[in-house]
């Protein structure tokens, strides 16, 4: 006897139930795969979804993002069940640096703060006086008092915040993400040339030279915005490929060409994941107390200073 495999259609019916059943929120970033985007209940970048995590009244929230976004969202919400349907779903930003080698800097530095983007670990979130994301890292770090940073850990983000506010000394880590750093200059300037009349949105985590080419450097949320409110018709867009289709979803008569490739660790989540984490709990995060509390202060204060 052979079991059929259950069509896509199937799958988010199902979904749909169950999540109406346990009293879930389905919450994804904007490089989700499209099948997740139509099962969500909130899609967005990694701010608002910090802030919808916290704002929503479900009891269990299921993460369709990578891991370092679903920790935030259970350090803000310690009474939430938060889920997330692939447990290997990390950054490889967020792994570029540790609590351990972010101390030993803090140690050379006494005189600096230290503030990380929410692109980290939960233990480097502890070690950090403030939290960032790429939508409000100018705004965050300007209201700060100090005038010297060290900044963690990508060095593209760091490093146009330092562009911004140069009376701030900023210490970059020298992380980056792969996605970002893969965007050559020879492709952006050859769709450029291609699509004369469009304008390029960069993301903050692309490399200087890149950023440099750009119209504008805006976060995946700021670009959704930028693209309604722009008269102009057709965009570049140098993120993420998956960020193409929120665009196209958000300003449907424009046109879009895509610079970047895709990150591995977002594509992960399915929608058959996402069903297995509504049956059968699947996979819950937690963080250990002590340093839920130091990461949440981090967040928190974030927030405060972003709004
Ligand atoms: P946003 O906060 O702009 O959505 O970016 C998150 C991210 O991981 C970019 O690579
Ligand atoms: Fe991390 Fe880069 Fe993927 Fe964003 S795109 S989640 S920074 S690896």
């Amino acid at each position: 006897c052979y079991f059929l495999p259950m069509d896509k259609e199937a799958i988010k019916s199902q979904i749909i139930k169950l999540k109406r059943q346990n009293n879930a929120v389905i919450l994804a970033h904007n490089y989700q795969l499209a099948e997740i985007y139509d099962i969500a209940d909130f899609v967005g970048d990694s701010f608002e979804l910090a802030l919808h995590a916290q704002e929503d009244s479900a009891n269990t929230i299921i993460f369709c993002g990578v891991k370092f976004m679903a920790e935030s969202a259970k350090i803000l919400n310690p009474d939430k069940k938060i889920l997330i349907p692939d447990i290997n779903a990390g950054c490889f930003l967020a792994d570029m640096i540790t609590a351990e080698s972010l101390r030993t800097r803090k140690q050379k530095h006494p005189d600096a703060i230290a503030v990380c983007y929410i692109n980290s670990s939960v233990e480097v979130k502890a070690e950090c006086d403030v939290c960032v994301t790429s939508a409000n890292a100018v705004t965050v770090i300007n209201k700060l008092e100090a005038k010297k940073i060290i900044f963690v850990p990508d060095q593209h983000l760091g490093g146009w915040v330092a562009e911004q506010l140069p009376d701030k000394e900023m210490i970059l880590w020298q992380g980056n993400c792969y996605v970002h750093a893969k965007i050559s200059s020879e492709k952006v300037l050859a769709a450029q040339k291609n699509h004369p009349s469009a304008e390029t949105l960069a993301h903050p985590e692309c490399p200087k030279n890149i950023r440099d080419l750009a119209d504008k450097v805006l976060g995946t949320g700021g670009m959704v915005r930028y693209v309604k409110q722009s008269s102009t018709k057709e965009f570049l867009i140098a993120t993420e490929s998956g960020m193409l289709k929120r665009l196209q979803r958000e300003a449907p008569e424009k046109k879009f060409w895509s610079l970047g490739g895709e990150c591995l660790n977002m594509k992960k989540i399915t929608l058959t994941k996402v069903l297995n984490s509504l049956e059968n709990d699947k996979f819950e995060i937690n963080v250990p107390e002590n340093i839920a509390k130091k990461a949440k202060t981090a967040l928190e204060k974030m927030i405060k200073l972003s709004l």
